[in-house]
């Protein structure tokens, strides 16, 4: 009889030089999976990114920690990409288990501050307040307020996630003993995005510049979600898209014979992906000006946006995020002189310049 392998088999796999990644299920999310990645190093394994916090995903890190011949007890440290709950939601409970550090850049570890810190009502007032400025309908804002007076606000991922102990210094070296791992702040998708650079020959002889962990920034398949950085008490006007643009050149130009991203599966020809990415922002960046040859408020930029699938069929808490996208592309119209914000409003209108 087949020896029982509790699933364990296909979660996890074998990168070569010391790097092994675990399928660690997200519940009830398309996306799957993250892959969190273990690099061993002198002073015992490191994991890149924890995953999701639930007891499933956890019983499956646990699982496939066993499976590579070390167990949670055993991690040296934590280095987090990204404050997303996918990535840093099992951070606090691993660090429970081992004593492991946890690092993490400073523009994400504030927004694990302030949502730790934050009454829980003030993000959703934020987000209504928000949401009415740039066009949104009654029908979509009367959720939000039920949920203010219902009292169903714990249940926001993120309240109870873990303050990082050490900060990731961008172009510094992780202080890993035997390893070279390099931070390479990446934002845009949050403010505080990091890719980690493996400066190490590769282990299968793959020409290029080592191996780059690139979290959320950098995926075969997907183009992550750029939306704002969505800080209630911060006026400065950002310009993500601008950011994760200049980001993904910035990676463009590594090099890098293999990328390990969080989701999907590890991948090469990093540069001909990131010219990918490039060309379908500067595509929805023209295909954006056409629509705004008359005014629109963010939310109907939105409504007119090409999505995975019709705006009818989008869910309350997705038009949120892809409200926000519509604004993360409007900032960087406005920034390039190519649109231009409406005198008058509330709620805002913008148009082609
Ligand atoms: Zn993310
Ligand atoms: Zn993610």
């Amino acid at each position: 009889m087949a020896q029982v392998t509790h699933g364990t088999g296909t979660q996890v796999a074998n990168h070569g030089g010391g790097v092994h990644s675990i399928k660690v299920p997200i519940p009830d999310n398309p996306l799957g999976h993250t892959l969190v990645h273990l690099v061993d190093t002198d002073r015992g394994p490191v994991l890149i990114d924890t995953g999701w916090d639930d007891p499933v995903s956890w019983d499956t890190l646990v699982a496939g920690l066993a499976a590579l011949g070390t167990a949670v007890t055993d991690i040296h440290g934590v280095v987090i990409t990204h404050h997303h709950p996918d990535h840093h939601g099992l951070s606090g409970q691993v660090r429970e288990a081992s004593g492991a550090w946890i690092a993490m850049h400073e523009a994400d570890t504030a927004i694990v501050r302030r949502t730790r810190e934050s009454e829980p009502g003030t993000w959703l007032d934020y987000l209504t307040r928000k949401l009415a400025a740039v066009g949104a309908p009654d029908d979509h804002l009367a959720p939000l307020r039920a949920a203010r007076s219902g009292g169903r606000l714990r249940t926001l991922p993120g309240l109870r996630a873990a303050l990082p102990d050490r900060e990731i210094v961008p172009g510094e070296l992780l202080d890993l003993a035997g390893r070279r791992l390099r931070a390479v702040w990446t934002p845009g998708h949050t403010p505080g995005h990091v890719c980690l650079h493996l400066e190490e020959r590769h282990p299968a002889g793959l020409a290029g510049n080592g191996r780059l962990f690139s979290g959320d920034h950098l995926l075969p398949g997907i183009s992550p979600h750029i939306g704002l950085y969505e800080d209630p008490d911060d006026t400065a006007v950002t310009d993500p898209l601008g950011d994760y643009l200049a980001s993904l050149e910035r990676i463009g130009r590594l090099g890098v014979a293999e990328v390990l991203p969080a989701h999907q599966h590890a991948f090469t020809d990093a540069g001909g992906r990131v010219r990918e990415l490039l060309d379908h922002h500067e595509e929805r960046l023209t295909g954006l000006l056409a629509l705004l040859a008359t005014p629109l408020t963010p939310w109907q930029l939105a409504e007119r946006m090409e999505w995975n699938r019709p705006w009818e069929q989008i869910p309350h808490g997705s038009r949120s995020i892809a409200v926000s996208e519509a604004e993360s592309h409007l900032r960087r119209l406005v920034k390039l002189g190519r649109a231009e914000a409406v005198p008058g409003g509330p709620p805002v209108t913008y148009i082609a310049a």
